[in-house]
């Protein structure tokens, strides 16, 4: 590819003597579990995000199911969210036991509909988990309206939102708990797996790090059922850097935005929709576009890399037909499926690779009839 969809050895390259160093410290320290690195980045983390508290663990998935699990949510509940996502944010919902009620999202900004809450909430529904899709901020503020309401439980889902903000805040210390995911190609990402819950509660903290961990306040001594998810020492060290350089890299992430957003005036192709009050981080920068097979299919023959977030929307997965989702059950989601189209965005792609890729798909539309 001339221009691939990501470049994460790129990323490497450039930080290669800090990262190798933070590698090189943990590997000495004889310390691989749970140590300074991990306390450290937490404390980091937490103040880049405005919360009180973060609590490393394995992944983005987990630090979900640990927050509904923090929060209480099991079998017999049931939690609301999208179909409009990565299908961890479904699978770690049922993984705590509760069932997924999905909505549709609003069709430019790509998240939860706030208007379509009300008409699911049961006298089971405990938790309500938006999802920031794609680096921007899900509108918030009606959500914890309805939450307090109702008395429900509001988690994050900041998997590709690290560094977003909503009304001026950075997203992760907005409603009860958050989830974050360090997978590498997120905009904060480990080399490996990793995650992360914040919150503003201590005693929500204090148990997201007991069920971590078997459930330990004392070493060998379980208060409570827990699990094994640790965030380890080297992915910690690793993160500690590029957390320092997530600033830089999301304000890069916005500028080639910025120039996609204005060379792109192709006719059949709408650009992601971004909101006054919300600053968006371009986790991916998502086109709707007419014709999408045949322009990914274009694309690629000029060796320009895209990707679909995501092809088939969770409820018409296979594994979750089983909720009882049709199609034509969530119609904006399912419309999206079918047009939606991520183009290559990431802080080391030169800004002449967005020229191109821009020219290349306003002569695919010039080109193509009609
Ligand atoms: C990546 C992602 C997750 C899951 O994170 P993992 O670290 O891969 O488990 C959850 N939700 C969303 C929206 C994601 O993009």
């Amino acid at each position: 590819m001339k221009i691939p969809f990501l470049n994460l050895e790129a990323e490497y390259r450039a930080l290669k003597p800090e990262i190798d160093a933070a590698v090189a410290r943990v590997l000495a320290s004889g310390w691989y579990i749970l140590g300074e690195e991990v306390r450290h980045f937490e404390q980091e983390f937490a103040a880049f995000c405005g919360a009180a508290e973060a609590v490393g663990v394995a992944s983005g998935t987990d630090a979900l199911l640990l927050a509904l699990r923090a929060a209480g949510i099991g079998p017999g509940d049931e939690v609301i969210t999208v179909a409009q996502t990565a299908v961890a944010t479904v699978a770690a919902i049922e993984l705590s036991g509760a069932r997924p009620v999905l909505v549709d999202v609003e069709p430019g900004r790509y998240t939860l509909d706030p208007a379509l809450v009300a008409a699911v909430i049961s006298p089971r529904t405990r938790a309500i988990v938006p999802v920031h899709l794609y680096g921007q901020a899900a509108d918030l503020d009606p959500l914890l309206a309805i939450a307090r309401q109702h008395g429900l439980v509001l988690i994050e889902d900041c998997a590709q939102a690290h560094g977003a903000r909503y009304k001026g805040a950075p997203v992760g210390g907005l409603a009860d708990l958050a989830a974050f995911s360090f997978y590498p190609t997120k905009n904060l990402g480990a080399l490996g797996d990793g995650g992360l819950v914040t919150t503003n509660d201590p005693k929500l903290a204090e148990r997201v790090r007991l069920l971590r961990q078997y459930g330990w306040a004392r070493r060998y001594i379980s208060d409570i059922p827990g699990t094994n998810s640790r965030l380890d020492e080297l992915q910690a060290a690793i993160l500690r850097v590029k957390l320092a350089k997530l600033e830089a890299g999301n304000e890069r992430r916005r500028q080639l935005a910025a120039t996609y957003d204005q060379l792109l005036t192709a006719e059949g192709l709408r650009r992601p929709e971004t909101r006054p009050e919300c600053r968006h981080v371009y986790h991916l920068y998502v086109v709707q576009c007419a014709q999408r097979e045949e322009l990914a299919e274009y694309l690629s023959e000029q060796g320009i890399g895209t990707a679909v977030h995501y092809p088939v929307p969770v409820h018409l997965q296979p594994a979750y037909r089983r909720l009882g989702y049709q199609a034509g059950s969530l119609p904006v989601t399912e419309a999206l499926a079918g047009s939606i189209l991520s183009l290559p965005l990431y802080p080391h792609m030169p800004e002449g690779a967005v020229v191109e890729v821009a020219a290349a798909i306003n002569k695919f539309y010039g080109a193509s009839p009609g």
